[in-house]
């Protein structure tokens, strides 16, 4: 399991720590009623009412009702596919997870488990195999998969109306053009969480600091098809502090243990923070950051809890979409 799978499962248990600074009073971008005096009464708070682990909460618990009403509209139970080459104990974890949420939402999982050493062609057939599959209607390829594997023609193989986790070309695509399709699953878990704190990223300056296949890329992507100015940083960045003090979004997607901090940010900027490094330690220095962000994401419970709940949504809604219902 990686860092951040394990904090969707912590966020769970996690107690609510979104937050709006109340000392200083600053406006969010997005959030222009926000103005936040001590003792957290000010709307700010109020507009807050949920974080990740909450919202994510709300959202298995949709996916469900509506899992429960398609089958008995239809008769057909959702299922999804999990896919795990090798038995990494890590993931092996993870993809029990899945099945346990899966399971508790009504939806139906199948597990396949090539050995280690199958190759890419094996794989790819397999992945084909399922997508051809009318009692599969979404598709988990667990990764990493090993070094031998070429990973994207693995995720090449999965269908994109079964793309559930939002892997494929086909889904960056329609995530990039704001068309329907599925998005990657933590970058559309972040795009929920900022509609759900009111903060509109039209017209604003989102800097999104990494630019990862699974991650980065496809938040900025996100941010730009709601007309944000977007601004990707990464390893070669130079000064990344004067860049970020420049965003009204700061995305911290970046896996450096509170590399953003409190003086990097501009007063009031919406700072979502996506890493997650050992020790539940985000990529933002919460204490800091907490006295100059208008609102903030708090690891764990944030972004994390986010990811699987936005994969159960879309399980669901590949099958409604299949169905035609
Ligand atoms: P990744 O593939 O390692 O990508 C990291 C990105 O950060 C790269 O684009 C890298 O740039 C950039 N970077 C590295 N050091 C930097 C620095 N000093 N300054 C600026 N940019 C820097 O990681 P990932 O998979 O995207 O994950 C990033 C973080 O998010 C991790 O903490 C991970 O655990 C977390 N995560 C959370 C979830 C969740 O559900 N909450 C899901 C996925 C990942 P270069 O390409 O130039 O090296």
């Amino acid at each position: 399991m990686t860092g951040a799978e394990v904090e969707h499962h912590r966020g769970a248990a996690t107690q609510s720590r979104c937050r709006a600074p109340g000392r200083t009073g600053h406006t969010s971008p997005g959030v222009d009623h926000v103005s936040g005096p001590a003792g957290g009464t000010s709307q700010a708070l109020k507009a807050l009412g949920e974080d990740g682990t909450s919202l994510a909460r709300r959202i298995v618990e949709d996916a469900a009702k509506r899992a429960a009403d398609l089958t008995d509209r239809t008769g057909t139970t959702p299922c999804l596919a999990t896919v795990l080459v090798g038995e990494d104990p890590a993931s092996v974890t993870y993809v029990r997870m899945k099945h346990n949420r899966c399971r508790k939402a009504g939806i139906e999982s199948r597990h396949v488990e090539p050995p280690a050493a199958t190759t890419t062609g094996e794989l790819v057939a397999t992945l084909r195999d399922l997508s051809d599959d009318p009692g599969v209607h979404g598709i988990l390829l667990q990764h990493p998969m090993g070094e031998h594997i070429d990973e994207r023609a693995a995720f090449e193989a999965i269908a994109p109306e079964k793309d559930v986790d939002g892997v494929t070309f086909a889904s960056f695509a329609t995530m990039s053009y704001g068309l329907p399709g599925f998005v990657s699953c933590t970058p559309g878990g972040i795009m929920r969480l900022l509609d759900e704190y009111d903060a509109d990223p039209s017209g604003k300056r989102a800097v999104v600091v990494g630019h990862s296949a699974i991650l980065g890329k496809p938040v900025g992507m996100l941010l730009l098809a709601r007309d944000a100015t977007v601004t990707y940083c990464h390893s070669r960045t130079r000064d990344l502090s004067s860049v970020v003090r420049e965003a009204d979004i700061v995305v911290a997607a970046v896996g450096r243990p509170q590399l953003i901090r409190g003086e990097d940010l501009k007063p009031g900027a919406v700072v979502i923070d996506a890493g997650y490094n050992p020790g539940n330690v985000g990529d933002v220095d919460f204490d800091s950051a907490v006295e100059r962000a208008g609102l903030i994401t708090p690891v764990p419970g944030g972004v994390g809890p986010m990811t699987i709940a936005t994969l159960l949504e879309q399980t669901v809604e590949a099958v409604a979409r299949q169905l035609g219902v």
